[in-house]
């Protein structure tokens, strides 16, 4: 059967979690095309049953000797602690749990003197927006936040959409490329970021290192990058966009780090890193607020809640990789030990999938798109081997972790 963007023929879900080997590892953003040459996906080992992400999950519980993690922290930050009124690290974010909890550990518990900058969500929530003031304010840090052309991240939003179906990229490449570009800028060579991509189904290896591979935030040729699927030559001929406009949307380029010793971490590696704690964190210390309602697509209301865009990001991963956002939260759960792989299941059923009414007009109207047309667009982005057209019902999948698809 025809699979589309690299994706592992047969679908295998493990035996300890949600997810599928349909998982997308990370890929640097800024190489993302249509059909996701040489993309890899979660790793199931064929002998346990069990993946990667569960692995790491397994490790971190058992084998990790955290003490000697924070010693090791400790030694990064004393070497870059600021002696005077300077900033000595960057702490990107927009006001979520995890960018509350690193900035506020590293400033009041380890003496730092961090800088906070935020790429700001596509559109913001008002709780979203709520939380950020309230990080800066409450918590109290400095903060810069770059505020995008709005004409430009509008219209790569919408090509994202068309040419990946991925509502969020405008999103993630600024969350990933802005840091070391304003590093770079005010000298302060060390970046914290919370967790490692590796806690959600990346390759076992990335694990075991403290440090951002720089292949994610670096280029050297302009001609190997995408935005929104497409190249820059074509961005620039077909939309009239010069590399002005496009640029802050790249990495870094590779040669500006020749005499710029930029580190960045994450923080996650060096001290145990549990969603629903960072999110008590937040509450207790910078009046961190859940969302006032359930999240579409899910039974959780904390995580990633500042752009409306990501409930529709979500739905599009269960698109094109029949894995929602039910099946990313509960996994998580799972792997932290607050849900059992059956309460996960049932929440996959009740859930996962579920359109993100709430907010779909309005995200329809700031990119002028029709409503038909993202609708479209969906069906032609779901791989055959993962869906099935019953005509009567719609599309269904073919596999799901309840084994009850229409070919389980
Ligand atoms: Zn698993």
């Amino acid at each position: 059967m025809d699979t589309f963007f690299n994706l592992p023929e047969k679908v295998v879900f493990c035996k300890k979690c949600v997810l599928s080997n349909q998982r997308p590892s990370s890929i640097p953003e800024f190489k993302h095309t249509k059909n996701r040459p040489g993309a890899k996906y979660l790793n199931i080992d064929p002998l346990t049953g069990i993946c990667d992400a569960c692995k790491v999950a397994e490790i971190k519980n058992i084998n990790i000797d955290w003490e000697q993690r924070e010693k090791e922290l400790l030694k990064v930050l004393d070497k870059h602690r600021s002696k005077n009124k300077d900033y000595d690290c960057i702490v990107p974010g927009s006001g979520g749990k995890d960018s509350v909890l690193a900035s506020h550990i590293l400033k009041y518990k380890y003496g730092m003197n961090p800088l906070t900058i935020t790429w700001p969500p596509i559109l913001y929530t008002d709780y979203g927006y709520k939380n950020f003031r309230n990080w800066i304010e409450i918590g109290g840090f400095d903060n810069l936040t770059f505020n995008q052309n709005g004409r430009v991240m509008k219209l790569l939003t919408k090509l994202s959409i068309q040419n990946l179906l991925h509502p969020f990229q405008t999103f993630i490449l600024g969350q990933k490329n802005l840091a070391p570009k304003i590093a770079n800028k005010f000298n302060i060579p060390l970046v914290f970021y919370g967790e490692s991509e590796a806690e959600y189904g990346n390759p076992i290896a990335d694990h075991n290192s403290s440090l951002r591979k720089n292949e994610f935030y670096t280029y050297k040729n302009i001609k190997d990058l995408y935005l929104a699927g497409c190249s820059i030559g074509y961005l620039e001929e077909k939309f009239g966009l010069s590399l002005k406009d496009l640029s802050i949307f790249f990495p870094i380029e590779k040669k500006s780090l020749e005499n710029f010793d930029l580190n960045i971490h994450y923080l996650g590696y060096y001290i145990k890193w549990i969603p629903q704690e960072a999110y008590y964190y937040a509450v207790e210390n910078s009046s961190f607020k859940a969302r006032p309602f359930r999240t579409e697509g899910t039974y959780s209301k904390y995580n990633s809640i500042d752009d409306k865009i990501d409930d529709l990001h979500y739905y599009t991963t269960f698109v094109k990789y029949g894995l929602g956002r039910t099946s990313y939260d509960a996994s998580q759960e799972i792997r932290n030990k607050h849900l059992n792989l059956n309460e996960g299941k049932l929440l996959v059923k009740k859930y996962d999938g579920e359109f993100p009414e709430r907010y779909f007009d309005e995200i329809m109207d700031y990119i002028e798109m029709d409503k038909n047309e993202f609708h479209r667009l969906c069906d032609e982005f779901r791989s055959p081997h993962l869906w099935v057209n019953t005509n009567k019902d719609g599309y269904k999948l073919r596999h799901t972790v309840n084994e009850d698809g229409e070919n389980d």
